[in-house]
């Protein structure tokens, strides 16, 4: 027999519980449907638990440089990686947990767990039932792509989601990508004691970033004796005994790396391909993004995507700022849109990086005349107190309306102190706002308006 409800949200990731709550605020009747662990990517394969770990590899650092700080450790310090996991496991945990309660105990909400798949444009099905809603919201999120290398299916390997079952320390681990996932788990797995190595095909880490700031990335993951190979071409596996190895064929260096495990960081790909999508209607790029107007919606009228899963962003505050938009279309008479947003984020190597708006390289290939503002953080007064001077900042800004344009401080706290550039580019006021403020000493905060007193043409 089929239900009916005022709306189906398919997903528990970043943006259907929180639309979830908005909807049924309002008085619909609301199906939410889950095939596997409540919260999504975030809550339980992503930015909770590896930064849940990152902070333990931050304290295995610290142990190591104590003595720097005139702390004495008459110990070797080591690293228990159960209890790193478990750690690990019981912060996920709770997230997955109350995510699941509050779901299960909001009004007007009926979770349901299994895969659900479209079989028409109002009706889904899930196991043996039928849901049926003028209204549907997909949010299925993505997961890691398996790239199709020579001998890949001859190894064992690890994604981003089964490598959080790891509980012992890969002796060499070796990382096919040198993205934000592969340089958080490299640099994370080296502070652990691992011995590190990524695979990057190419010419620089962080693809997406200027080279500045890529450059200094290296220098910071090198110091830690992480090994880096980039132009790496025709990357395959094979094994010799116990030991898997990674066939690079570089220009330069050893043609292959011996290592004893191997995460494939390559990219993500979005969980479109088993939902019926072509029983609904609803179009999908060629890499099965769901296509979506700037309001979210889909071809189909009543039908909706948000979240990873329309290639529109691909980080948990993207996913909510999709189901805050959506809210606010349907329920509030608030024509709030995609477009309205500014690039944001953050990338959780130690020291971080914090970015906002264009990049540098994105600037110049604009073509309009703007200054520039760099500051190392050795020219940082709290950076140097705490001995974390690795990095650098530097912002962007129109030269006629001196709106900031872009900013990128990688380095102690960047992660934090990108904010206060977001919040006036996003009050689109002049940058002169911020030069004139009082900033709180000793922060990292504090220089940003010295910054903006020493631009110059960029
Ligand atoms: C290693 C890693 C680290 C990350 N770190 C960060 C970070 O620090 N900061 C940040 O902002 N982002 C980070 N991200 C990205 C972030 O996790 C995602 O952008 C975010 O979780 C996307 O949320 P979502 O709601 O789109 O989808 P998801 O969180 O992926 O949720 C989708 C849900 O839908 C369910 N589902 C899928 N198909 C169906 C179906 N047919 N029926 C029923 N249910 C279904 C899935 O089981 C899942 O629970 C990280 C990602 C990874 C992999």
């Amino acid at each position: 027999m089929t239900k009916t409800y005022d709306a189906i949200v398919i997903g528990t990731g970043q943006a259907g519980p929180f639309l979830t709550q908005r909807l049924t605020g309002a008085g619909m009747k609301v199906a939410i449907i889950e095939r596997k662990l409540f919260g999504g990517t975030c809550v339980n394969t992503g930015c909770i638990p590896t930064k849940t770990m990152i902070a333990s590899a931050y304290a295995a650092h610290m142990v190591r440089r104590a003595a720097d700080f005139g702390v004495v450790n008459n110990g070797q310090g080591s690293v228990d990686m159960k209890v790193v996991k478990s750690r690990k496991d019981a912060i996920s945990g709770q997230s997955r947990a109350g995510v699941e309660s509050w779901l299960r105990g909001m009004t007007n909400c009926t979770v349901y767990q299994g895969h659900g798949r479209f079989e028409s444009p109002t009706e889904i099905s899930v196991g043996e039932e039928m849901l049926m809603a003028d209204r549907v919201f997909i949010n299925v999120g993505g997961r890691a792509v398996v790239p199709q290398m020579p001998g890949v299916d001859e190894v064992p390997y690890f994604t981003n989601s089964s490598i959080m079952d790891v509980d012992f320390l890969p002796r060499h681990l070796i990382i096919i990508g040198g993205g934000y996932v592969g340089l958080e788990f490299a640099q994370m797995y080296r502070r652990f004691g691992s011995e590190v190595t990524i695979i990057e095909t190419a010419s620089h880490l962080a693809q997406h970033e200027d080279e500045d700031v890529a450059t200094a990335i290296r220098g910071i993951l090198e110091y830690e004796g992480i090994n880096v190979r980039l132009n790496a071409t025709c990357i395959g596996f094979s094994r010799r005994g116990e030991d898997i190895l990674a066939h690079v064929d570089c220009a330069t260096g050893d043609p292959e790396v011996t290592g004893s495990h191997v995460l494939l960081a390559v990219g993500r790909r979005p969980n479109t391909d088993d939902l019926g999508l072509t029983e609904a209607g609803v179009g999908v790029d060629k890499r099965g993004y769901i296509i979506v107007d700037d309001h979210l919606r889909t071809r189909v009228p009543g039908i909706w995507a948000l979240g990873d899963c329309n290639g529109r962003g691909a980080f948990t505050h993207t996913a909510f700022n999709d189901a805050e938009i959506v809210g606010a279309n349907l329920l509030d008479d608030d024509p709030r849109k995609v477009s309205d947003r500014i690039t944001a984020y953050a990338l959780y190597i130690d020291p971080p990086l914090g970015r906002a708006g264009l990049t540098e390289a994105e600037v110049r290939t604009g073509g309009r005349h703007a200054l520039i503002g760099r500051r190392p953080m050795t020219k940082v007064g709290r950076a140097v107190e705490k001995g974390e001077t690795q990095g650098f900042m530097k912002i962007m800004v129109d030269a006629q309306t001196h709106e900031i344009l872009g900013a990128a401080i990688l380095g102690t706290g960047g992660d934090e102190a990108i904010h206060s550039i977001l919040d006036v580019m996003y009050a689109r006021a002049p940058y002169t706002v911020i030069q004139r403020a009082m900033h709180i000493h000793p922060t990292v905060s504090e220089l940003i308006p010295t910054m903006l007193g020493e631009l110059h043409p960029l």
